[in-house]
């Protein structure tokens, strides 16, 4: 399973190894458990300014900065993009009634995969769309002593965001390493996007509502059930390496 995703994804990319030394992970939905309270804020921010908005459409926008999943609905309904006025509103709406919903908890098996990583020297780098600031300081409290400023790529580092490639070209940069020394972990569609593009092999934990075949489709090299099943593959993978 390992060996085949990592020729395929070396073909494609025309790379000659594969050997990661950083791992770029997503937050939501890979380390923390946040999927179902961000659906639920935004259909509620949304419907407050009469916007029509389903859960398909969360999950469809995860891992976007909030001026895209705003702009993208405002496209759709309205057709116009919304005013810098309209998106802080509405961005504001979500972060308040997220933060009233019940505490978000840790991804299972997702602390002691960080920490079985950094036993084996590898640097850990979050990559996350998120620009709400509890939300983002919350990491250190769930995963104490994995990451500092310069290891957290945020939704306040970027313009574009995913699905562009900045932000994971963007944690390139600031590791520096090359694309065939990283791995990224994703849950997301437009998460995995944006790392394809990048050119980093993309495997995904899904978390979420789609099939695998689905998020194949969006460039996945390998899709994995969760985060317990990374875990307990990890040194399977690892052997993988060439
Ligand atoms: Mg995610």
């Amino acid at each position: 399973m390992f060996t085949e995703a990592i020729q395929n994804y070396l073909q494609r990319h025309d790379y000659k190894s594969f050997y990661p030394k950083a791992v770029f992970f997503d937050m939501d939905g890979v380390l923390i458990d946040s999927m179902k309270n961000h659906s639920r804020a935004w259909m509620q921010a949304m419907k407050e300014s009469n916007l029509p908005f389903t859960e398909e459409d969360a999950y469809m926008h995860e891992g976007c900065i909030g001026a895209t999943t705003i702009n993208d609905t405002f496209m759709k309904h309205l057709n116009r993009e919304a005013t810098e006025e309209e998106q802080k509103q509405i961005y504001s709406a979500k972060s308040r009634i997220f933060e009233s919903l019940e505490p978000i908890e840790k991804m299972p098996f997702a602390y002691e995969l960080l920490k079985k990583l950094k036993s084996e020297e590898m640097k850990i780098y979050v990559v996350t769309g998120s620009g709400q600031p509890k939300l983002i300081d919350s990491l250190n409290t769930l995963f104490p002593e994995i990451f500092t400023k310069e290891t957290m790529i945020t939704g306040f580092d970027v313009k574009e965001g995913k699905p562009s490639p900045e932000p994971y070209l963007l944690a390139l940069k600031r590791s520096g390493f090359q694309p065939w020394e990283t791995i990224v972990v994703e849950n997301a569609p437009m998460g995995i996007l944006s790392a394809s593009k990048a050119g980093l092999f993309t495997l995904v934990v899904n978390t979420g509502p789609f099939d695998d075949d689905f998020l194949y489709s969006y460039g996945a090299d390998l899709v994995l059930d969760s985060m317990e099943h990374l875990y307990n593959e990890w040194d399977n993978f690892r052997k993988s390496w060439i």
